[in-house]
């Protein structure tokens, strides 16, 4: 991978991630090494480091790293796990969770942005993450069970289709609430049922489809 601006991100970590309790080493070095700015449009690559998220057009933004790093902590993807992310935006969370060693399946409703995804991913040389036009809502059968599923966009309640999907032991990881405001909730899938644990309010763009807010 790209490794222009890698004192950027060793202090990104260092400032915004590690100083607020992430504490996987994996997580942090996946961090260090994706090229966070290339995942930006050109204009925002300047502040790609900073402890805030950066719009990325269609009305959308890329998540603070932050929250980025905190919820891959929460799903702890190994190395060959299959991963549905629902929400791709420009690619990063996906490269992210690619850098630790997943094949992600990742999906995106706004065509112009999946085509984005597939340029950054390129550029900053990440294989492993396969994009698809889709209501994410539906989840992805074709590639179904899946050890982790990551919801980056907020929704009402978790769709029925994902918990479906997902693997017995798997996890899903997902912004659960209102419009305005959400809880960060893990699932997690046993056989004797659903666990639930939370992790605080965290703010994001809604997810938008037949499973969650309606357009
Ligand atoms: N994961 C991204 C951030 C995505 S922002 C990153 O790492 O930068 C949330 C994204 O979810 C937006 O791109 C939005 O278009 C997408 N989205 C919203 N509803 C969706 C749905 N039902 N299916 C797939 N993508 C959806």
């Amino acid at each position: 991978m790209n490794q222009d601006r890698a004192d950027e991100r060793a202090m990104m970590v260092q400032t915004q991630i590690r100083s607020r309790g992430v504490k996987d080493a994996r997580v942090l070095r996946a961090m260090e090494i994706v090229p966070r700015h290339l995942f930006l449009p050109d204009e925002y690559s300047a502040i790609a480091y900073r402890d805030h998220p950066v719009p990325i057009g269609h009305e959308q933004t890329i998540s603070q790293p932050y929250i980025v790093a905190l919820m891959t902590e929460l799903l702890a993807p190994e190395p060959g796990d299959t991963v549905l992310e629902i929400g791709t935006g420009r690619g990063y969370q996906a490269a992210v969770l690619a850098a630790m060693g997943a094949r992600v399946v990742s999906l995106e409703r706004i065509p112009a942005l999946a085509d984005a995804a597939r340029v950054c991913l390129q550029r900053a040389g990440v294989e492993n993450v396969s994009v698809f036009v889709a209501d994410g809502t539906l989840g992805w059968v074709e590639r179904a069970p899946y050890d982790g599923i990551i919801i980056t966009a907020g929704t009402p309640a978790v769709p029925p289709a994902l918990i479906e999907q997902l693997a017995l032991g798997g996890r899903l990881v997902a912004p659960v609430g209102t419009a305005d405001l959400q809880e960060l909730v893990r699932l997690t899938k046993n056989s004797d049922g659903i666990r639930k644990e939370q992790f605080g309010g965290v703010r994001f763009v809604p997810l938008i489809g037949r499973n969650g807010w309606k357009l």
